[in-house]
């Protein structure tokens, strides 16, 4: 099944002020079949009731496919990609976060911060979290905790986290955590490719079968520190291949089975 949350066109960004007068609607969710969504009441994680109404997916535009409290990266996730950057494999799993407002949606512009000199995209395999859980034990079986799956950009100021001992202010600028375009619930993790393009032509090309920690030891891993809770974004780390952007470019991420999140990259104008 393919879930998303999405607002009708008439009442996105590029038509605000058309629609500057109306209260702009709660966001929606749905399942989205063939190219219909059938919307559904509530939130994605509860019961699954249908409105009745349905829309065609050209005349939406999708949101993040949640809204998290938080969100829980894994670094140096793959072989390659840790050889690339010249650091030591990790022994357990790397984690560090990024703010919930550094989120933007699938097409919305990540924007250059003007006090960095390279900014990188890093495509990854994301998992979000239905159920809330906290301390889990190695019996539990870690499925019924994960509502499915959907494609991260962990956009980096590499030049920064080179800088920093930490890694908040390379990763957690306003607009540097794309995630969507929907959320697939019946992939198998552990069998998808992870692409990345840079205006069409392919940069990163791995298989979450190359991931030195996998999914289950990094959920529990995550949740022996912190409550995760529904709508909580976990992204699994990235292939080799990362590499700077300019404004004017174009990143997709796409993952195998669920689709391709697009944005494009813009100077701070402000
Ligand atoms: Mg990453």
């Amino acid at each position: 099944m393919k879930l998303c949350r999405f607002q009708p066109l008439e009442f996105s960004a590029s038509n605000v002020s058309r629609a500057a007068h109306q209260t702009r609607p709660q966001p929606r969710a749905g399942i989205i079949n063939e190219n219909i969504i059938a919307e559904i009441h509530g939130e994605l994680w509860g019961e699954r009731g249908l409105t009745g109404q349905t829309w065609p997916l050209d005349r939406v535009k999708l949101l993040t496919p949640s809204v998290p409290t938080k969100i829980v990266c894994v670094g140096r996730n793959y072989l390659d990609h840790a050889k690339e950057l010249n650091s030591e494999i990790p022994k357990q799993p790397l984690i560090f976060m990024k703010p919930p407002s550094s989120v933007i949606a699938p097409e919305e512009p990540i924007v250059m911060p003007r006090i960095s000199q390279r900014v990188d995209y890093e495509g990854e395999l994301a998992m979000i979290i239905g159920r809330r859980c906290h301390q889990l034990r190695d019996s539990d079986d870690v499925r019924p905790y994960i509502l499915g799956y959907t494609c991260l950009n962990d956009v980096t100021a590499r030049d920064l986290q080179k800088l920093d001992v930490q890694f908040t202010r390379a990763k957690g600028f306003d607009t540097f955590c794309p995630f969507g375009p929907l959320l697939a619930t019946q992939i198998d993790p552990a069998g998808v490719s992870v692409e990345t393009f840079v205006n069409g032509v392919r940069r990163q090309s791995g298989h979450t079968s190359q991931l030195i920690f996998p999914l289950d030891v990094i959920i529990r891993f995550i949740a022996q520190v912190m409550t995760l809770e529904p709508g909580d974004v976990i992204a699994t780390g990235t292939p080799a291949g990362v590499s700077p952007v300019a404004p004017g470019d174009v990143i997709e991420v796409s993952v195998g089975g669920i689709g391709t999140l697009r944005n494009p990259v813009v100077a701070d104008e402000a």
